[in-house]
């Protein structure tokens, strides 16, 4: 495939502006990257928090986005062994290392025409999901899945924040028979409608006390005060397990709430089991993603709507090349 020289990207220049739109050269990718030429990108509460300021260490430029579904158009040097031929669908995440740099915050991602992957971290995507669907699969289902799996065989699950990753998870949850509270923030209606459509036995507002005790609650909206809210709905022996890669402080609470042995605990980024566990949970199980599409020309207006919490399930940016 003839790859141009130039392509468009919407580019982070500094915090608290707006993504601009830029001409800039298309990647050369060296031995051990891939070139994708971008189909979709799903849009994260981490590219808000990069936006924010919150997480200070980005590059002062940068192109946004790590839920990249693309197609392999480059991919030179490799010895053959783990090389994905070019034409296949992939889709790049961010890893677990101590030093590791992350796609759309220390190297450029998926905000744009094409974007370079690191060829170890490129996954071939089930083909039952287009595009659009695919995106939020990376990232928001995966560290849904992980936080997931954190909770062990929790019977009774309360999701906190029921947008692109907790929609999935719920319905991961729900196919293995767990009980699912949602919580959305108070007075989220359409929220809470949208949870209960998914099949959420009770959904209500973060101030609320659901029908029984948790087992375990996953924290995916960025507000430290539902550590307390959730330690407070959780049974003795349970986990709160925070999601996000970044949280409004957590406010001081009475060590009643952590007492009976109740676990707090993060979730830190992915690793590569991750996604081939759960890929194959999403191929298996036929998860509805509800995506709302953009033109990636609109990634402010995405943004913005995800900050509102404007978007059922997840906002997904759309190349059209
Ligand atoms: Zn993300």
């Amino acid at each position: 495939m003839n790859v141009p020289t130039t392509m468009r990207a919407m580019v982070f220049t500094g915090p608290h502006r707006s993504l601009e739109l830029r001409e800039v050269d298309v990647p050369t990718p060296t031995p051990g990257q891939v070139l994708v030429r971008v189909h979709a990108c799903g849009v994260c509460r981490t590219d808000l928090h990069i936006i924010d300021g919150e997480l200070p260490d980005a590059l002062s430029t940068v192109i946004l986005g790590h839920e990249v579904v693309g197609e392999i158009v480059q991919s030179p040097g490799q010895d053959g062994a783990s090389l994905l031929p070019a034409g296949t669908r992939v889709g790049g995440r961010e890893n677990l290392c101590a030093s590791a740099l992350f796609t759309g915050y220390h190297v450029h991602g998926g905000y744009a025409e094409y974007a370079l992957a690191d060829a170890r971290y490129v996954f071939p995507l089930p083909p039952s999901y287009d595009d659009v669907h695919a995106a939020p699969l990376l990232c928001a289902g995966l560290i849904g899945y992980r936080a997931y799996a954190m909770a062990g065989d929790a019977q009774t699950l309360g999701l906190y924040g029921f947008g692109a990753a907790a929609h999935l998870v719920a319905q991961v949850a729900l196919a293995q028979g767990r009980t699912v509270f949602a919580f959305t923030r108070p007075g989220d209606r359409e929220g809470q409608a949208f949870a209960r459509r998914l099949g959420a036995h009770w959904a209500g507002g973060s101030d609320q006390r659901p029908p029984t005790l948790l087992d375990a609650a996953l924290l995916f909206a960025p507000a430290g005060a539902l550590v307390p809210a959730a330690l407070g709905c959780t049974t003795h022996g349970g986990t709160v397990i925070c999601a996000g890669i970044h949280m409004t402080d957590i406010p001081p609470f009475p060590y009643a709430l952590l007492w009976g042995e109740r676990s707090v605990r993060s979730v830190a980024n992915l690793t590569r089991r991750d996604a081939e566990a759960f890929l194959t949970v999403a191929a298996a199980t036929p998860l509805a993603v509800h995506a709302t599409p953009y033109a990636f020309t609109d990634a402010n207006a995405a943004l913005a709507d995800l900050r509102n919490g404007k978007v059922e399930g997840a906002a997904v940016l759309t190349m059209l090349h």
